[in-house]
């Protein structure tokens, strides 16, 4: 069985690629499980030397994987570069860890106490369609440093990029079964991650319907599980901050990447008396925003990822007013412009859903409370944003927001060397950051008598 690859920009069937049967999972998986024998003997050195080869051989192949993310999945040329830069970047960051792995040593009375954090196993990694080659690094990079094997599952649109790296991998002088990419369907091999004995830990990044398929199937057998799931962020802009610089920044926090973001800040809270300045601002940024095709150097959005994903958008369009929107190529490929919509009630499906494609919703707010009890009125909680210039307001607002990443003037949300991950359902556990390896282990505990 094969999948068909779509591009994007011209709606074009471009290439197949396998898809893996349950047999070929399990054998896959298996030989995964010899290699981690491997791997975990390896002296703490070795490991960290090949992890650095492996940063090297993707960064010298930087243009090419990124030119198979503008084909495969739409993305930016420039955001592309980024995001293979930033698998390079964690690969990296993680190979100074396997020689950094401390257990500690506790009193104790009659003899020697020592901590160990020993690798899980098998760990299984299963990656959505809007980030292929980040998320990838986020799950892999860690469990590969902290000694385990990879089992890595690529959404089945978007393979292209983690097939190459698992490549790269080999290239780099990986010992084989290492890190083994599995392209094919969530039902067949991501559900194989979660009853597959061998695999002790799954690794889940998509959506949170999925997501909680996963942790009641990963149930059975009390396996580790980690989630990044989906969300709802709220921009909240304060009347006292730069109303001007917040509306030009407030686009490319939500747009993009066509808004297929589980970071975008779809919900854009502001300060009643700053209100319509801010739209008034909005607007002209929205309408400067270059939407066209991926490739140009100076493209900022292109199209969504898929059909379906654009007919999914729309449907929450149905029945909304868009109060206006930016502009969008005509033509072949799944285009959609950037749009804003004011928001009047918190019950719209729009201002309560993912919508997860360039939609934002607009809604006034009258003081500090009122901003922190709209952003917190969700069942999301992974990123968010807070302008203002009172620095003690900024602090204030960022604890009292229920969510995992909070930016204070500015939007970033994801750093590898800083922990990630979402409040309520937005996910389960935190990636990236220092103690990313730790969450790939088990903590063991040896006493020895005196
Ligand atoms: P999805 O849940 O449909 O699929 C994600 C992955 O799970 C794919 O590889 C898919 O094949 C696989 N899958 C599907 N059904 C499965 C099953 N029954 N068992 C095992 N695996 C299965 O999500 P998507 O549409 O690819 O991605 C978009 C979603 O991902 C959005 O909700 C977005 O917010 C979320 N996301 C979250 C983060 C984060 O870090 N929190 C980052 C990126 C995306």
């Amino acid at each position: 069985m094969t999948t068909t690859l779509i591009n994007p920009v011209t709606a074009e069937a471009f290439t197949e690629v396998p898809s893996a049967t349950e047999a070929e999972t399990d054998a896959a998986i298996e030989r995964a499980h010899e290699a981690f024998l491997g791997w975990r003997a390896l002296a703490p050195g070795e490991r960290a030397r090949l992890l650095r080869a492996f940063a090297a051989v993707v960064d010298a192949h930087n243009e090419e994987l990124a030119q198979l993310e503008v084909t495969n999945a739409g993305h930016t040329i420039g955001n592309a570069r980024w995001e293979a830069g930033n698998v390079r970047d964690c690969l990296n960051y993680y190979s100074a860890a396997p020689e950094r792995l401390f257990g500690r040593q506790i009193p104790v009375p009659g003899g020697v106490d020592l901590t160990f954090h020993e690798p899980l196993g098998v760990v299984g990694v299963i990656v959505p369609w809007n980030f292929p080659m980040p998320i990838a690094g986020w799950g892999f990079a860690p469990a590969l440093a902290a000694g385990n094997a990879v089992v890595l599952k690529p959404a089945e649109i978007t393979p292209l990029t983690a097939i190459r790296i698992g490549e790269l991998a080999l290239e780099a002088g990986l010992p084989a079964g290492v890190l083994t990419v599995i392209p094919g369907k969530g039902s067949v091999v991501g559900q194989r991650f979660v009853t597959h004995p061998l695999v002790r830990k799954v690794c889940f990044t998509g959506s949170t319907e999925v997501g909680r398929q996963i942790m009641a199937g990963c149930a059975d057998q009390v396996k580790k599980v980690t989630l990044e799931l989906g969300g709802k962020s709220a921009n909240i802009v304060f009347a006292d901050t730069d109303v001007a610089a917040a509306a030009a920044s407030a686009p490319y926090a939500v747009f993009d990447n066509a808004g297929q973001d589980c970071c975008a800040r779809s919900r854009i809270l502001v300060e009643r008396t700053a209100y319509d300045e801010f739209v008034g601002r909005l607007e002209t940024a929205v309408q400067a925003l270059r939407v066209k095709d991926p490739a140009a150097e100076d493209s900022e959005m292109g199209p969504m990822v898929s059909a379906g994903q654009r007919a999914s958008v729309q449907r929450y369009l149905d029945g909304a007013t868009v109060a206006f929107s930016g502009s969008a190529p005509e033509g072949p490929g799944w285009w959609l412009p950037p749009m804003v919509v004011e928001s009047h009630d918190t019950a719209e499906p729009i201002w309560r859903e993912e919508v997860f494609g360039p939609v934002v919703a607009v809604m006034p707010f009258d003081d500090e409370e009122h901003a922190v009890a709209l952003a917190n009125d969700s069942d999301y909680g992974l990123s968010g944003s807070i302008f203002t210039a009172d620095l003690g307001r900024g602090l204030r607002v960022a604890r009292g927001v229920e969510a995992g990443n909070l930016s204070v003037n500015s939007h970033s949300s994801v750093r590898y060397w800083t922990p990630f991950g979402g409040y309520k359902q937005s996910g389960l556990g935190r990636e990236l950051g220092p103690d990313a390896p730790f969450a790939f282990t088990e903590e063991k505990n040896v006493f020895i008598a005196h």
